[in-house]
């Protein structure tokens, strides 16, 4: 992508080059942008930035110019079609974070740009068809049989799309004829724009165009003959400006009623643009701001120092659930707008509730724009808008909110930057965190990375001095943080007990007594299969990667994931060698069932991947949940974060150690990051909560770390082992993915890239390859799939050896054998 860069640098200092040609990036998986002449007639209104149309092959494409240039290395270079924008969509700061993204994380430019920019501003064109005037001069030569019906059709109606031809004709796939009428110059072939599916929506506005003392006379000579009219003017007369629909609400026959009195030039008519509202009108406004405690204070005041220095360092706040970290966010916010900045705060998607929304809105009112995936395009579109043009000052958003087109950004904030939620799991595969503090760095913005437990990577940077630390240790108001009982399963036998515990049971009972809440967590990934030891709990380990090995049931081994190891699955537990070694597993379905047994009238509640499926039907249950109108609510991972309410006094975490088996080397931080946030919602309010987790592994450090609430223990602990199997922080990871539908192929692609990457490791002590080996989760959506593990002591070493690698196997092309390889830079996820 050398132009690009050139260009880019030019355009960021401001030099404007003589501007006949264009480079546009598409939004196609192509490396390099491509070249354009742009017709003379264009050249003056044409910006870096803009959206343009391009033909590509036969169509014609979306694009964007990210620079302009007066020469080009190709020779016959085609034309631009089309300026889509008059002022650009993208600005210089967002094309220089999406370029980073794309040379970082390996892929294309343009499939970035797709995912940054939302769909709303998507241009798409359909071919369509005409008669020649060799047709036309000839109708006499006209073939025979269908071809001739679609001469025939076009004569008759015009121009046409090809799915018209189709319908007109009622027959199924019309292009092998239009191809062949094409190559004949029987028929033209063209491109048309469709309209824009998302648009901005229109109002009709009505406006009084008369003075109070005209109207009132109008009014009464209309009053006899033309009640309707009269209405009209009486509203009008109370208010001088009204929505037609408002009008039409209050008196059903207004439209008409509106139209004479446009006739009478009484009324003015006018379509004026309403953006669609997505920001609920806060239903409480903040009326004083409650008193920051010291740790608070010292907080906000480290950030505003920062903030008035632009320095760019990225700053951890660590605070413990309830600490008060969003009013510290809140505040700092205030004082990046009062500087006249703009401000950016991202959050987990599944955190993204009306809760934490209506807080910042009692605070900022209508200076915020809400950016998540439960939006509509048209919702997005406006959302998107509202912040390119600077009416709101303030996004909140999910992981594609980092893309926010926020001008003069002062202030970055990511909360529960820990959380895996913000790595993208499809191209491009970019980390939401990492990406804000490059866009922080690029626009000299201050980022704030807030958590109660920070990723080791994080923390690593915080205490190495790379980032700021600032904390806050303790509850806001001296509240205590919930007392944590851990329960040993392997001492409860039935079946039933198996599920809820006996002190667990007892716990439940209590709180219902006392008509107080309850959350039950059922830790587990769809991905379940292992081998556990009911006497000790331990999982079988491999020897040499340090995760889980996974059971396979067919043919009764265990497996590695990582470097592909495999060994019959042993009879007796390698550790106390008892017999009692089961496949383990637990629904939510039976938790719920076990629980509606044990309490019939209690009012239960499940959130899982199930009951969450229709829109925003994760905020109705909490909802519900925060209305009081659910005693129990059972649920996975999902139910651990994002919301605050007072009443839930009592958490119960089921199989508390079940995803530690997932075959991936950070699975003990998620256990610890999970046991934490969820125990953080018991207890918030003036009762003091309790949390029981249920396990059979309670001697498990994560597990004995997350009981004392002791994050720094189980940092240290864990970094330890980071640093001895060579893991992150210590090393940077590439995952590569080889899917095809062909299984021996996917093998045999993955067999030979790994042999080449083998053969090109850089220097062998700085870097190492794991695998090939199939994929935990073997096959997804009829691809089979098998992965490697790149490992390097920096992320230069890393990149170097993949994008050397790569570009030689693009050379060859056919030994991948139509194998799809992903690039997954950073992974988060080993399935
Ligand atoms: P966190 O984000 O760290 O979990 P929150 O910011 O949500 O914590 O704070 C928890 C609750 O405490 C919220 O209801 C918030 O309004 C309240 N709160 C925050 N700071 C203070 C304070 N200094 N004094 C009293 N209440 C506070
Ligand atoms: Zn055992
Ligand atoms: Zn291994």
């Amino acid at each position: 992508m050398q132009h690009s860069g050139l260009s880019m640098r030019a355009a960021l200092e401001g030099i404007a080059p003589p501007r006949e040609i264009a480079q546009v990036v598409v939004e196609l998986p192509l490396e390099t942008p491509l070249d354009y002449r742009i017709p003379p007639a264009l050249r003056p209104g044409c910006r870096i930035g803009q959206r343009v149309l391009v033909p590509l092959g036969k169509r014609q494409v979306l694009g964007y110019i990210v620079g302009l240039a007066s020469t080009s290395t190709v020779a016959d270079l085609k034309e631009l079609v089309e300026i889509l924008d008059e002022t650009p969509l993208l600005t210089p700061a967002l094309l220089q974070l999406t370029h980073w993204i794309a040379e970082y994380y390996l892929c294309p430019w343009g499939q970035v740009l797709k995912a940054a920019v939302p769909e709303g501003f998507r241009v798409q064109t359909e071919a369509v068809y005409t008669l020649t005037a060799k047709a036309q001069d000839d109708s006499e030569a006209w073939p025979q049989g269908r071809a001739g019906e679609v001469l025939q059709c076009l004569a008759r109606y015009g121009t046409q799309l090809q799915h018209e031809l189709e319908r007109l004709l009622e027959v199924q796939d019309l292009a092998p004829w239009l191809r062949r009428l094409e190559q004949q110059d029987l028929v033209l072939r063209q491109q048309q724009r469709l309209a824009p599916k998302t648009q901005p929506r229109l109002v009709t506005v009505v406006r009084l165009r008369l003075s109070s003392a005209e109207a009132e006379t109008l009014r009464q000579q209309l009053q006899p003959r033309s009640p309707n009219q009269a209405a009209v003017l009486a509203l009008l007369q109370e208010q001088p400006v009204w929505e037609l629909t408002a009008l039409r609400q209050r008196c059903p026959g207004a439209p008409a009623a509106v139209k004479r009195l446009a006739t009478r030039a009484a009324v003015d008519v006018t379509q004026v643009e309403k953006m669609r509202a997505v920001v609920p009108s806060a239903s409480i406004f903040a009326s004083s701001l409650p008193t920051l405690n010291q740790a608070q204070q010292h907080a906000l005041w480290q950030i505003e120092t920062r903030l008035a220095s632009a320095e760019s360092a990225p700053v951890l706040l660590y605070g413990v659930t309830g600490s008060g970290k969003t009013e510290v966010y809140m505040r700092a916010i205030a004082t990046a707008l009062r500087q006249g900045k703009t401000a950016l705060v991202l959050v987990p998607e599944i955190a993204l509730t009306d809760q934490l929304v209506e807080r910042f809105v009692a605070r900022f009112a209508s200076q915020i724009a809400v950016l998540h995936s439960g939006l509509s395009a048209g919702e997005r579109f406006d959302e998107w808008r509202r912040l390119a043009s600077g009416e709101a000052r303030i996004a909140i958003g999910a992981r594609s909110a980092v893309f926010a087109p926020l001008d003069n950004l002062g202030l970055i904030v990511v909360d529960e930057e820990h959380d895996t939620s913000y790595k993208q799991e499809e191209t491009p595969r970019y980390h939401a965190r990492d990406v804000a503090i490059v866009r922080a760095q690029q626009c000299r913005a201050v980022v704030v990375l807030g958590s109660a437990t920070p990723a080791l990577e994080t923390f690593h940077n915080a205490r190495s001095g790379k980032y700021l630390a600032l904390s806050l240790p303790q509850r806001v108001e001296d509240k205590p943080l919930p007392s944590i009982t851990v329960i040993d399963q392997r001492a409860h036998a039935t079946p039933n007990e198996r599920v809820i515990s006996t002190p667990l049971y007892q716990a439940i009972a209590a709180c219902l007594q006392r008509q107080e809440q309850c959350l039950i967590l059922i830790n587990r990934r769809g991905f379940a299969s292992y081998l556990q030891c009911r006497d000790c709990g331990v999982v079988p380990q491999c020897a040499h990667c340090s995760v889980s090995l996974t059971y396979h049931r067919r043919d009764r081994t265990l497996k590695c994931h990582y470097c592909d190891a495999s060994q019959p699955a042993p009879s007796v537990c390698v550790a106390c060698s008892s017999p009692a070694l089961y496949p383990f597993g637990l629904g939510t379905q039976q938790v719920e069932e076990v629980l509606r047994a044990l309490f019939p009238t209690a009012r239960l509640a499940r959130m899982d991947r199930d009951t969450t499926r229709a829109k925003a039907a994760h905020q109705r249950i909490l909802r519900t949940l925060g209305n009081g109108d659910i005693d129990i609510l059972v649920g996975t991972q999902m139910i651990a974060k994002g919301h605050d309410y007072p009443n839930i006094t009592l958490v119960g975490v089921v199989s508390a150690d079940a995803t530690l088996a997932i075959p991936d080397f950070r699975a003990p931080e998620r256990l610890f990051q999970l046991l934490t946030q969820v125990a953080g919602r018991a207890g918030r309010g003036q009762v003091h909560g309790h949390v029981f987790l249920q396990t059979y592994r309670p001697e498990h450090y994560s597990i004995a770390f997350a009981q004392h609430h002791d994050f720094t223990g189980f940092f240290h602990d864990e970094i330890q082992r980071r640093q001895a199997m060579l893991y992150p922080p210590y090393t940077r990871l590439a995952r590569l993915i080889i899917d095809s539908p062909d299984a021996v192929r996917a093998e045999e692609a993955s067999r030979w890239l790994g042999a080449v990457l083998q053969r090109s490791i850089p220097h062998p002590q700085h870097a190492t390859l794991l695998g090939p080996a199939e994929a935990p989760i073997a096959k997804i959506k009829d691809r089979h799939r098998w992965h490697m593990l790149l490992k390097a002591t920096s992320s230069r070493a890393l990149h170097q050896w993949l994008k050397d690698t790569l570009a030689e196997t693009y050379q060859e092309r056919d030994q991948l054998r139509a194998a799809r390889i992903s690039v997954d830079i950073d992974p988060v996820t080993f399935l």
